[in-house]
């Protein structure tokens, strides 16, 4: 037993910690690069949504004010647009502090917790803080086995996450395969949809969780203003479900998890239709090019739902991740999720989605 061990909670020293993106400041450093792009982290590329920016810059002149704990105007704003209470959403400090809440208030030592692999790391590492035991099932066409899952639940199961659309592979479960699901889950068993792509999801089978949740079922939403909404850098996301689910998540929540600005700017871009149309449009746009390519490459690809293309780049995904760093863009290689051959690749500006294929292409030789 090594010293830290003494001292830490049970479980936790077999843990890792998060590993994200690469910065872009850590790659113009150690390469000596100006111009560095990231397609690691499924940021916005085309900057923050400009009135969120002026709201933030207004803001600034009330920060010796503590913000308001339950973002009350931005509260009623979204519950106005979902038609839903109040009080069936809560407001923190991005949707994985959201996650983080859902865990404090409803994992117990020994709880099962079913979750796909690979999906967002979050649910595992939450799920062992807690002394829960991960259950994970693997993906079944790159999407969630519903099928696998349920036939893993068992007693002890309190919690299963669905990542929809899956990070990192970009795919949806459809509705009617969700609703067949959630009507044969246990009635012990809380689902919780992450749902932090749902602006991006096209599809007419993508479901919703507010759907369940007006209906009264045990499902919490989690989504953020992290991803269509441009201000991944001011830390906001919100959870959705019953008010007694969503009473229970706010007795663990910290008193002030959302600061002034970020609720400001959040209640700012909720307005900036443009905006989101913009994102959306350079979406299209660029994942209509990238699967081009990667077709006309012959790399095989996830269908996407979101923000990002995890793909099949038929080499090693550290080789290439190396090789297109050099060429001044950052990607996420497959290995963290055990595809040593594939990687999650945002979509960019036009500008860096072809800068980056120009980079595959000369590292694949
Ligand atoms: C980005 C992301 C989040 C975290 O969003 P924040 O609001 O920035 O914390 C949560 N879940 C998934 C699946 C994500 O991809």
């Amino acid at each position: 037993m090594s010293h830290i061990d003494k001292f830490l909670r049970k479980g936790i020293s077999s843990l890792k910690a998060y590993i994200p993106g690469k910065p872009i400041e850590d790659v113009q450093a150690e390469l000596g690069l100006s111009d560095v792009a990231k397609l690691a982290s499924n940021e916005t590329p085309i900057g923050p949504s400009p009135m969120a920016v002026e709201a933030a810059h207004r803001e600034l002149a009330k920060i010796n004010l503590y913000p308001e704990g339950p973002a009350t105007v931005l509260r009623n704003k979204m519950a106005r647009r979902l038609s839903i209470e109040p009080e069936m959403i809560t407001f923190s400090n991005g949707a994985d502090n959201c996650l983080t809440l859902v865990s404090n208030a409803f994992i117990d030592e020994g709880d099962e917790v079913v979750m796909a692999e690979p999906t967002f790391s979050c649910y595992q590492t939450l799920t062992v803080i807690m002394g829960g035991r991960p259950v994970q099932v693997k993906l079944r066409n790159l999407t969630h086995d519903l099928d696998a899952m349920l036939a893993a639940v068992t007693k002890k199961t309190k919690l299963v996450f669905v990542c929809n659309p899956n990070n990192p592979t970009g795919t949806i479960v459809k509705r009617s395969d969700l609703e067949r699901f959630i009507s044969r889950l246990p009635g012990h068993v809380l689902l919780v949809l992450d749902e932090a792509y749902f602006e991006f999801a096209s599809d007419h089978d993508y479901p919703d969780s507010v759907e369940y949740i007006k209906k009264g079922m045990n499902v919490i939403g989690l989504r953020t203003f992290s991803k269509i909404y441009g201000i991944a850098g001011l830390r906001i996301g919100y959870a959705l479900g019953s008010s007694e689910f969503i009473g229970a998540l706010n007795k663990v929540r910290e008193p002030f998890p959302v600061s002034r600005i970020a609720q400001a700017a959040a209640l700012a871009a909720l307005d900036d239709d443009d905006y989101r149309a913009a994102v959306l449009k350079n979406n299209e746009e660029g994942k209509a090019y990238l699967m081009g390519e990667f077709e006309r490459m012959g790399l095989p690809f996830a269908p996407s739902q979101t923000n990002f293309i995890f793909v099949d780049l038929k080499m090693d995904c550290r080789q290439a991740f190396d090789s297109i760093l050099r060429k001044g863009i950052i990607i996420r290689p497959g290995h963290i999720w055990n595809s040593p051959t594939c990687a999650r690749v945002t979509i960019g500006t036009m500008d860096q989605n072809r800068k980056f294929i120009r980079a595959l292409e000369e590292c694949r030789g």
